[in-house]
């Protein structure tokens, strides 16, 4: 089979089975299977396939038009320009979540500025790290900036499976991180300048409804914020006081809706400045506050 005629032939399955991207995902998977980059591609249209990449191809094909997340199949996704490995036990790194890595670079910055003659290590907690996305992308910003200062991360998180993946991209990446295994902060120990959560945010009653990628793809557990979507934002808010050092911050991505509710939380657990940042979308996406009591 000819490169353009499989492009077409992917491109016609996957619109078949209603998938949201169907045009680059069948490109993508092209040049997944084939190694022929898209500009390579333009060159020669009609270039073969080998028998192998032909079977590939059909293969990876066959398994997104039955939704299987794109990331499933390549085994790996890109978070703040950074390659990240992903299988089912971590939710698939969203964009959305770069506007929560950026608020807490952003964070860390006007920290760093503060702080630098500082002998004492800057620590970050990552609550349910998943992947390790969000912590990853923040030490590695940190290490490229060389601060006089030490960074510590610490990732949390309650599945071992998920932590595992978080070990093997700290491993790609050749960051260094401690992680620990266990719910929310039940084994938590000391003090942190910044704590960051994209937690499970998703109403129960919603998670059904979900496209299918996520509701049959991504695990549950980093979805499910219980009956009102809030358990988890309750949980975090109320027990990080406890794990902030003072004058620390908590920054927590949200969904589009949540914002007033967990604003409240923030503010009558004590936290101050707290503020709300929207995605790209236009959407409220991350809240964050200072503790400094
Ligand atoms: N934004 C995610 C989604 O709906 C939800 C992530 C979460 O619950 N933390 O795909």
């Amino acid at each position: 089979m000819k490169m353009d005629e499989a492009y077409w032939y992917g491109r016609q399955k996957l619109s078949e089975a209603d998938v949201e991207e169907a045009k680059v995902d069948a490109w993508y998977l092209l040049e997944y299977a084939t190694k022929v980059s898209r500009a390579e591609y333009f060159k020669d249209p009609g270039r073969e396939l080998t028998k192998e990449q032909e079977l590939r191809y059909f293969l990876y094909i066959e398994k997104r038009a039955q939704r299987i997340p794109l990331q499933h199949i390549t085994g790996e996704q890109e978070f703040m320009g950074l390659p990240f490995l992903v299988n089912e036990f971590v939710l698939i790194p969203r964009q959305d979540t770069e506007v929560l890595a950026e608020t807490a670079r952003d964070w860390l910055n006007q920290y760093a500025k503060e702080a630098e003659a500082s002998e004492k290590a800057l620590r970050i907690l990552d609550m349910g790290t998943g992947s390790g996305c969000i912590l990853l992308s923040l030490l590695q910003d940190v290490k490229e900036k060389a601060y006089a200062f030490e960074v510590e991360g610490v990732g949390v998180d309650v599945s071992n499976e998920a932590l595992q993946v978080a070990r093997e991209n700290a491993e790609r990446l050749e960051l260094s991180a401690e992680w620990v295994h266990g719910n929310l902060f039940a084994r938590v120990e000391s003090r942190f300048r910044m704590i960051v959560s994209n937690p499970p945010y998703v109403r129960t009653d919603v998670l059904d409804k979900l496209q299918a990628e996520v509701r049959f793809h991504d695990p549950r557990i980093a979805l499910d914020g219980k009956e009102d979507g809030l358990y988890f934002y309750r949980r975090i808010v109320e027990e990080s006081r406890a794990y902030l050092e003072p004058g620390g911050c908590l920054l927590l991505e949200i969904g589009y809706d949540q914002a007033e509710a967990v604003t409240e939380l923030m503010c009558k657990a004590g936290f101050s400045e707290v503020k709300v940042k929207k995605d790209l979308a236009g959407l409220d996406r991350v809240v964050s506050g200072v503790y400094d009591i």
